[in-house]
């Protein structure tokens, strides 16, 4: 028997919020970082759970100092994946913070610099954030040998009572962090609790639980088997990498029906990954679907740099209007200077 949540969530509308006994979440833009603690007293080992956003590792840092004190610093680093919004402040962090970061062997060829993710697939999702994915960054970060791969027994070293689990599909190497005792769920990206291709949902955090990110998930059937071993474990808390923690009496009965519907909840109705997979090893990506010609994303597409366009033709006419008058009015004082000066 599991035992309820000790914490309540206290600061839902501030970056920092608590998830559980130890576990606290911040919101840096549109993604999440965790702090787990293991103990009470002051000083007090804890972990940092993946790394968000490029430029974010001062925020990180302070949020570090408010919860564990002045100079502290982390016992490791936990990744649930390699993304950019989950590494962003890595290489910052690790300027200052000479610890170890933990992930999964088959994310490690993303995190070595050996392979890049299979590209993502702007056409599925629907949203803005979705049609944007195409210009997010594509190239693997390096951490070389600061990086290693989580003890094969799926226990985390120095973090008694979690347990790593492989929730691959989302990328091949995803995994989740879950915590028996009381139920609590660190999902990562391999489920989400805001609509994440939606860039109003994600302005909102509107509370609901989704799959995960559509435009970056390479394997949907692997997606699928992951969000089915997370809803068996009927926790009593999720924390995702995007939105807020969700939790109740009804958390389980809606992670059961996201898992009995995911085809239809989750899964994009066509799109790269859709039918095939994007096949990967402990070396990395191994081959590819060639991408769909989506004519609808080649008209969203159209859409948009069109609007750019005229929106661009409209400020360079109301400038060029604005020089107009000006130059009229230049001109005419020109003009009436030297007539006014020979009268
Ligand atoms: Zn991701
Ligand atoms: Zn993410």
């Amino acid at each position: 028997m599991k035992n309820p949540v000790p914490i309540p969530i206290t600061r839902k509308h501030t970056p920092l919020f608590d998830v559980a006994q130890g576990v606290t979440g911040l919101q840096v833009m549109m993604v999440n970082v965790y702090f787990i603690s293991y103990g009470d007293e002051t000083g007090r080992p804890w972990f940092l759970v993946d790394a968000g956003l490029g430029q974010c590792a001062k925020r990180i840092r302070k949020a570090a100092e408010t919860l564990f004190g002045k100079h502290t610093r982390p016992a490791g680093i936990l990744l649930t994946h390699g993304h950019f919004d989950h590494i962003g402040a890595l290489s910052d962090l690790l300027k200052i913070w000479f610890v170890p970061i933990y992930a999964h062997p088959l994310e490690l060829p993303y995190l070595t610099g050996r392979s890049a993710y299979p590209p993502p697939d702007p056409t599925v999702g629907g949203g803005a954030l979705a049609l944007m994915a195409g210009l997010y960054p594509k190239k693997p970060i390096n951490l070389g040998e600061r990086v290693q791969p989580f003890p094969a027994d799926g226990t985390i070293p120095g973090l008694p009572g979690w347990q790593v689990l492989h929730t691959p599909g989302h990328t091949p190497g995803h995994v989740s962090f879950y915590r028996e005792s009381d139920g609590t769920l660190l999902a990562g990206d391999a489920i989400t609790t805001v609509k994440q291709a939606s860039l109003s949902a994600v302005l909102s955090q509107k509370k609901e639980i989704h799959g995960p990110p559509a435009y970056y998930t390479s394997d949907w059937q692997a997606a699928q088997q992951s969000v089915s071993q997370l809803a068996a474990l009927q926790p009593t808390v999720v924390a995702s990498g995007h939105g807020q923690p969700m939790q109740g009496e009804s958390l389980p009965a809606k992670l059961s029906a996201l898992s009995r519907h995911f085809q239809e909840w989750a899964v994009p109705k066509h799109g790269r990954y859709v039918d095939q997979p994007a096949r990967a090893d402990e070396n990395g990506v191994v081959d590819i679907p060639p991408p769909l010609s989506d004519p609808l994303y080649n008209f969203r597409t159209i859409l948009l740099v069109a609007l750019g366009g005229i929106a661009l033709a409209l400020l360079g006419k109301k400038m060029a209007d604005e020089k107009k008058v000006k130059n009229k009015g230049k001109g005419k004082a020109k003009k009436k200077k030297p007539f006014s000066k020979w009268r």
